[in-house]
């Protein structure tokens, strides 16, 4: 059986566990739907043309607005249901519609502290990673590490975010090495792309061939 069959029974299994809801308002919806449909029709899915410095591209699904931050801060928060698989599937739709679809070897998500993960005793962009894996039908791997706990970004200048995420990622020493492979780095939110841009940075250094970027939702920032 392939995996994506095999994936479509485990959401099955899931949904009959934990009901599957939308993240924005909490209603039951179809255990392979990623929103209700009056949610979804409320996203603005993401048009821009930003890019990451020091990556080979950059693709979002949404733009991070009132409608969408309840779902992002309630995910971020607790293990909540199944959003992490809808933020999956629109990372899934958003790297379909990018320029490098089809061009992706290996799935890394952006590690989180150790602090945060006693906290929460889970990372959440690696269950994205782990849902986004049968999505496109490639692996996911967890190839960087965090090495210093980064404060919040939130408050940050772009300055100041670039400084403060700068040697937060090492290699993961117990992960295969990655020579001119294409990897995709993903994170729920992308603001000024610092976190991206120093993932990159370090993957390009370790010998990655291409690495591209995206996010479920993308900032407006404003400096
Ligand atoms: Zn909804």
């Amino acid at each position: 059986m392939d995996r994506a069959k095999l994936h479509r029974i485990y959401r099955y299994t899931i949904d009959w566990l934990y009901p599957n809801v939308c993240p924005c308002c909490g209603k039951y919806i179809d255990h392979d739907a990623d929103f209700c449909t009056e949610c979804k029709n409320e996203i603005t899915l993401y048009s821009g043309n930003d890019t990451v410095s020091g990556a080979d591209g950059f693709a979002a699904y949404c733009v991070y607005d009132e409608h969408i931050k309840g779902s992002i801060l309630a995910f971020k928060k607790e293990r909540c249901g199944n959003s992490y698989y809808a933020f999956a599937c629109g990372i899934a739709e958003a790297v379909s519609k990018s320029p490098f679809a089809g061009n992706i070897d290996i799935i890394v998500p952006i590690p989180s502290s150790k602090k945060s993960m006693k906290e929460r005793g889970y990372n959440q962009t690696e269950l994205i990673a782990k849902e986004l894996r049968f999505l496109l039908g490639v692996p996911s791997c967890n190839i960087l590490v965090k090495t210093k706990d980064t404060k919040v970004q939130k408050r940050l200048g772009m300055r100041e975010r670039a400084e403060n995420v700068s040697g937060a990622f090492a290699l993961n020493v117990r992960t295969p090495e990655f020579p001119d492979k294409r990897l995709l780095v993903i994170d729920d939110v992308c603001t000024t792309g610092s976190t991206l841009s120093e993932a990159a940075r370090v993957l390009k250094e370790a010998g990655a061939g291409k690495v591209y970027t995206a996010a479920f939702a993308k900032t407006e920032y404003k400096n």
